[in-house]
């Protein structure tokens, strides 16, 4: 805050409040705000009725309560008092971002993630080890997909997203994040929205699936990943294309060392799909980070010339999407370490081919 020139923090709902103070918000409508000066305490402003559900954490933040029929907003203005700058909750609702604005003039907002996700980006081993027990977790889900112990032909692939989803938690996962179940040309769409559609035989199934699994401190942290199956032996010209797509993953995360540029990182995995001719189906970035949010940064993106440092967690996810034909994505969660790039998933990268 310092460095940036910011005099108060102001976070809202959001993963940042989680992160700070262990006490994550509903999205209500009433004002909950973590009020955090750049010198001196910490303070917790909640609805009174949301009091019970905050631990109390008298080492990082004292807790104040407004109760319905008080304006929160002018309490929240005294406590921040004759703040220049102040840095906010990117995910605050706008409405209460309004507000403030009105009842402090002299006061210039800026974005919260400046501060925050500089912060975010590097995980302690800690926050490691909680990814990789979600990522463990989801392993586990997709090697029995890829087993053949999913039944998929026959059923929609809302039904199977139902049964996916349910396994998310029965493996120690708090909440469910999402569950692409995309069968044969819905596999073309990146963020397919499993239906009503009825997988058959002959087709392949992308399965893109991620839920938050409690760490240290109650701290959720996310898991991410995706795998391809195709009902049968697929056809020659689906095995090529996905061939290419694995040899592209593998290369993008081989290149994920400390001081790569996330944007060289991109360029890696795109490198061997453009090669292959397949370039303007690869319509999205390589990847982005993870944490306590499914997605947060680093992105491994174009443009994006952040050399990664040790402890950087994102996927490594290229895809190839053919519209109205077929489309394939393979994606694990790596983390930059001095000894090289960590892969968090280890189940098979292949094409499984299943009964
Ligand atoms: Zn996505
Ligand atoms: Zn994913
Ligand atoms: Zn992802």
């Amino acid at each position: 805050m310092a460095e940036r020139g910011v005099d108060v923090l102001l976070v809202s709902v959001g993963a940042d409040l989680p992160w700070l103070c262990g006490y994550e918000a509903m999205p209500l409508e009433r004002l909950t705000l973590l009020i955090v000066p750049r010198e001196g305490d910490a303070r917790l402003l909640v609805p009174f009725l949301e009091a019970p559900r905050v631990v109390d954490r008298p080492d990082v933040f004292e807790m104040l309560t407004w109760r319905d029929g008080e304006d929160p907003i002018a309490l929240a203005s005294g406590l921040v008092g004759a703040a220049g700058t102040a840095a906010i909750g990117d995910q605050t609702w706008a409405g209460f971002l309004v507000d403030l604005t009105s009842a402090m003039p002299g006061t210039i907002f800026s974005r919260a993630s400046e501060i925050t996700a500089p912060l975010r980006m590097v995980k302690d081993a800690t926050e490691v080890d909680a990814l990789r027990r979600a990522a463990t977790a989801v392993d586990r889900i997709l090697a029995d997909v890829q087993a053949g112990n999913v039944a998929l032909a026959g059923r929609t692939e809302a039904a199977v997203a139902a049964e996916i989803a349910q396994r998310i938690l029965d493996e120690g996962h708090r909440k469910v994040n999402f569950t692409i179940v995309a069968s044969g040309p819905n596999a073309a769409s990146p963020h397919h929205e499993a239906a009503d559609r009825v997988i058959r035989d002959g087709e392949g199934v992308l399965f893109d699936i991620g839920g938050t699994m409690d760490g240290a401190d109650g701290v959720g942290y996310c898991s991410d990943i995706t795998r391809c199956v195709h009902l049968g032996e697929p056809p020659s010209d689906f095995a090529e294309l996905y061939e290419v797509l694995h040899e592209a993953q593998a290369a993008g995360v081989a290149a994920a060392t400390v001081g790569t540029p996330c944007e060289d990182v991109d360029a890696a995995a795109r490198l061997v799909i453009d090669d292959a001719g397949y370039g303007e189906y690869f319509v999205h970035r390589t990847g982005h980070g993870i944490g306590v949010e499914a997605h947060e940064h680093p992105n491994i993106v174009v443009g994006n010339d952040l050399p990664l440092v040790a402890g950087h967690a994102f996927s490594i996810e290229p895809g190839i999407y053919v519209p109205g034909t077929w489309g394939a994505r393979l994606e694990d969660i790596v983390v930059a370490t001095d000894a090289g790039p960590d892969p968090l998933n280890h189940i098979d990268h292949g094409l499984a081919v299943v009964g």
